[in-house]
């Protein structure tokens, strides 16, 4: 049995060829730029040209995919990633199991109705298509010789065009990686004041997120880092969570953290129903204090 792993991200790549080696015998892994070395049987670089968008190489690897005609792809879970193993799925005439959360002999266990529900359902065609989530595969071993080739560029019958592009603002640490994460949500009334947060996150050695209001609207943190249903799905060591309510758009991306902290000046905010600490206050004095502290 073959694997098809897709990954933009060389954690993912690593993490994914870890996983399809415990489901197949063989693992081919398709990368777009960050290439880990030793995580597989056969490593295929797809470079994306210059003015070429990244969707676009789902017909490059759909010439990778029907060359190694694999029984199982497992996805990396970002957009680009996502709409080629969507548009692999099609062709194959299967379905995407997406959100996967857990690998095992009863099927893939994944969020739906915004992380509210669980179900486990296997892929009932020919082929197993996955989006992954982080983590789904920790503790599992990569192998392999990652003999590396490279593919030719396949132009798409109709190509996206380019209009402008431009840096993304950075956001600091890298949330996957980071142990500590620092939340900020509405209860921040002024761009500012997120000083606050950035403090404590120098003291824990954190990344700062956010809630969805905070990028969308009033544009004070970059669209990368809020958490959630729509946005990231975290699972740090430590989630501190200041000035969030705790609606569960948002606590779908961090329930998987090891210990969530929440921050709120309202002791009925739901929140504190979800977390493993929970300091009702004013994070304008709690966030100083706590910092100070540490
Ligand atoms: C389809 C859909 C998808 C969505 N996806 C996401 C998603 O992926 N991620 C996401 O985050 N949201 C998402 N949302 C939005 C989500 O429903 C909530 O509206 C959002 O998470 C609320 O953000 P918040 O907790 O920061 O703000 P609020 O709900 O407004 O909460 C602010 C909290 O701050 C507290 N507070 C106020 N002032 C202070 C202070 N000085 N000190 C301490 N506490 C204070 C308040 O008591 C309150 O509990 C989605 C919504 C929809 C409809």
């Amino acid at each position: 049995m073959k694997a098809l792993v897709i990954a933009e991200t060389a954690d993912a790549a690593r993490e994914l060829s870890a996983g399809a080696r415990t489901l197949a015998d063989e693992v081919v892994l398709v990368t777009f730029g960050q290439t880990p070395e030793g995580v597989s049987d056969k490593t295929i670089v797809v470079n994306v040209p210059a003015g070429a968008v990244a969707d676009d190489a789902y017909a490059t690897v759909q010439a990778i995919y029907d060359a190694e005609a694999p029984s199982v792809v497992l996805a990396e879970p970002r957009r680009h990633v996502k709409s080629v193993a969507g548009r692999l799925a099609t062709a194959a005439g299967a379905s995407v199991i997406t959100d996967v959360v857990e690998m095992g002999d009863a099927g893939a266990k994944s969020l739906y109705f915004g992380g509210v529900g669980e179900r486990v359902r296997k892929a009932a065609g020919g082929v197993a298509f996955y989006t992954v989530a982080p983590g789904t595969f920790e503790g599992a071993v990569p192998s392999g010789a990652g003999v590396v080739e490279e593919v030719a560029w396949v132009a798409p019958a109709v190509p996206l065009t380019l209009k402008s592009s431009r840096e993304r603002e950075k956001g600091g640490a890298d949330l996957f990686k980071a142990n500590a994460v620092v939340a900020a949500g509405r209860g921040f009334a002024e761009e500012s004041e997120l000083d606050l947060a950035r403090a404590l996150c120098e003291k824990i050695d954190g990344g700062l997120a956010c809630s969805r209001p905070l990028t969308e609207g009033v544009d004070w943190m970059p669209s990368g880092t809020y958490v959630g249903v729509s946005g990231l799905a975290l699972a740090p060591k430590a989630y501190v969570a200041c000035g969030i309510s705790g609606q569960m758009q948002h606590m779908v991306g961090c329930n998987r953290s090891g210990m969530v902290f929440a921050i709120n000046k309202d002791k009925n905010a739901p929140i504190f129903k979800q977390c493993d600490f929970g300091l009702v206050g004013d994070l304008k004095d709690v966030l100083p204090a706590v910092a100070a502290a540490l």
